[in-house]
């Protein structure tokens, strides 16, 4: 019988018996080509054999794991499977293999390393992957908070079809208004030949029909899927709004946001740059799975599997979207995705599917955090439910319903959004967030968890917009009108809406700076300076509790003389006002003014890390110390407070 220390001996000095070296959450362990051989061939390591056995049926013609490769880094989160990544000597990108068993691996010595995962569905269209979303969908009404799935008022336009039994489908333009119905809408990119469009001239005969052979791939694909789910109409802009029809565009485009959210499944064409390609990506051959088989210690035989990582896109929320997914990086896409109930993305090697509750994908790989989309729609739908309890006995429990499913959410999102934050992030970035923290746990301390609950829309604003303002548009002055949908739902929660800032948290949304210190003013007037709007690229926001803390607290805090003085006095906002270009309050904007009073102190910016290559930088505010007596304060009359 083996003893605690020889045991500890009998461990493989190259795999360590995939288990971890170091107490830690992760296994973490690299080697390279020759120590691997050795430890299979020689000191018959079974952990090692399979990893080489793996790793061998994965070549190809471009390389060989004993000539090619330098390290081999195999690792594992914990709760999830083995990767191994395999870095090579010439210019190649690293490749990233996945271990999984199908069902619980049958070794009990790799159960903790080697996870079970599903095998991807290969084609949307197949039967295997219809009922993988039909389950989704089950879930989804069954279970989840999402909306239900009662038919709904279609679009004023929307694609009607069906399909003969001998799979003829007709198809046409139809208007009929106030007609209940499950329909689907389509979130594509449109891509530079986007000829296939409703016109005023082609409207007429679109209404009578539309040849099958006509239809650009893309809206063939999505047509197809729509009706293996039984739904006989799709909203698709291209063809829905009359795209040379001024009025008819301002009129569309306005109710555009409650055609996404009253949808009953939102397809997105997620890794597709155009029409033409379709929706659907056949799986490259290089993602097949292989089998490889081994006998435990009990001399049964078992099988594990190995294939490429599927790509899938970071869970955190405000994180920028992978290239694998460009249509993710379109900005007029973000509020589609947002405002759905249900997203079902096509992505390059699988499906993934998106709700309210639910973020999942078809290979398991994906972890479940909730993304903006499921927080934006529960803090709306938590609104909604507020504003109807009443008489209907239902309300609380689907209150309760959404506060737990927050309360979940804020635990991951918390947890998920350091881990990712950070790691992107320089050390010394971390180290100002420490001694950020010693003040913001102050501000927190003192003050109650009503301001933290207040906080939490405009948490929820400054998120959307950190996300949003990162993502493409082709024309800039674009940049209010394509987030004009998502505005108008957070109305209710912060009131009058100034060029992307609110009313309510107005201090707050003024303290964003840009991800990149140079060349980021658009040249058109797009939005005041004082908005993140006015700027073409990404912006960030300073941490609220720390603004807050300042608010609260005299700029000159460093020494009792200075707390003496308390002539000091919170900014007041005299005048706020935007004018809109168009009729949406929320669209283009034609100027804007804000006028605050306050006390004005001399300040510096001082760089204090410049962090390539991303350019980004930080700057502390050095604010000198003069005796607030020596400032003017304002007279106002009306002061707000
Ligand atoms: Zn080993
Ligand atoms: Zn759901
Ligand atoms: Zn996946």
């Amino acid at each position: 019988m083996y003893s605690g220390p020889d045991c500890e001996m009998s461990n493989c000095e190259v795999c360590n018996d995939l288990k971890q070296k170091r107490s830690g959450m992760r296994l973490a362990i690299e080697f390279t080509s020759n120590e691997l051989e050795h430890a299979a061939l020689v000191k018959k390591c079974r952990f090692c054999s399979i990893i080489l056995q793996g790793v061998v049926l994965m070549q190809d013609e471009t390389w060989s794991v004993m000539t090619d490769t330098s390290t081999i880094n195999a690792y594992a989160f914990s709760g999830d499977t083995l990767f191994l990544e395999i870095s090579f000597l010439k210019e190649k990108p690293r490749l990233v293999l996945e271990f999984f068993s199908d069902v619980a691996c049958p070794d009990p010595m790799m159960r903790k390393a080697i996870w079970p995962r599903p095998t991807p569905s290969g084609h949307p269209l197949s039967k295997r992957a219809i009922e993988w979303v039909k389950t989704k969908m089950d879930q989804c009404s069954n279970d989840h908070i999402c909306h239900s799935l009662e038919p709904t008022p279609l679009p004023d336009r929307v694609l009607s079809f069906k399909a003969s039994l001998d799979g003829k489908i007709t198809i046409c333009v139809s208007e009929q208004k106030r007609k209940l119905g499950k329909y689907a809408t389509l979130s594509h990119r449109w891509g530079l030949n986007h000829n296939f469009i409703t016109t005023i001239a082609n409207l007429s005969d679109r209404k009578k029909g539309i040849s099958w052979n006509e239809l650009p791939k893309m809206f063939q694909d999505a047509v197809r899927f729509c009706l293996e789910l039984d739904i006989s109409y799709l909203w698709i802009d291209a063809l829905c709004i009359v795209q040379d029809d001024p009025r008819d565009w301002e009129i569309q485009s306005a109710k555009m946001a409650d055609i996404y959210h009253l949808s009953w499944l939102t397809l997105a064409a997620t890794w597709s740059d155009c029409n033409s390609t379709g929706c659907f990506s056949n799986q490259p051959a290089e993602y097949v799975e292989h089998s490889l088989d081994f006998t435990n210690l009990t001399q049964d035989t078992c099988r594990l599997k190995v294939r490429r990582k599927l790509s899938h896109w970071a869970t955190n929320p405000t994180a920028i979207p992978t290239q694998d997914n460009p249509l993710l990086s379109r900005a007029w896409v973000f509020q589609e995705r947002v405002l759905s109930p249900r997203v079902l993305h096509f992505c390059l090697q699988e499906m993934i599917w998106e709700c309210c509750e639910h973020t999942i994908c078809e290979c398991g790989g994906l972890s479940n955090n909730l993304t903006l989309k499921s927080l934006f729609a529960l803090a709306t739908e938590l609104k909604v439910s507020n504003l109807q309890a009443g008489n209907e006995s239902g309300r609380s429990s689907r209150e309760e319903a959404v506060q737990s499913v927050i309360a979940r959410v804020n635990e991951q999102q918390s947890a998920g959004r350091l881990d990712a934050d950070f790691d992107e992030i320089d050390d010394q970035f971390k180290a100002r967030e420490r001694r950020l923290e010693t003040s913001r746990e102050i501000a927190l301390q003192t003050h109650n968890s009503k301001v933290k609950e207040a906080f939490v829309p405009v948490k929820q604003w400054h998120d959307i917009v950190e996300h949003y303002s990162k993502l493409n548009l082709t024309k800039r002055t674009d940049r209010l009108p394509a987030l004009s949908g998502l505005a108008h739902r957070m109305a209710p929660f912060l009131g009058a809406y100034y060029a992307g800032l609110w009313r309510s948290s107005l201090f707050l949304d003024l303290a964003w700076r840009a991800d990149r210190t140079s060349d980021y003013r658009s040249q058109e007037y797009i939005g005041p300076s004082w908005s993140w709007v006015s700027v073409n690229i990404g912006v960030r926001y300073s941490n609220m509790e720390d603004i807050w803390l300042l608010s609260r607290q005299s700029f000159v805090r460093n020494t009792d003389r200075h707390r003496r003085e308390s002539s000091y006095r919170r900014p007041i906002i005299r005048s706020v006002q935007a004018t809109a270009k168009g009729k949406n309050y929320y669209g283009e904007i034609s100027s804007a003014v804000l006028v605050v009073l306050g006390l004005l102190r001399p300040a510096h910016l001082v760089e204090q890390y410049f962090l390539p290559p991303t350019d980004m930088a930080t700057f502390e505010l050095e604010i000198e110390l003069s005796p607030a007596s020596s400032c003017k304060v304002p007279r106002v009359s009306g002061e707000e407070s």
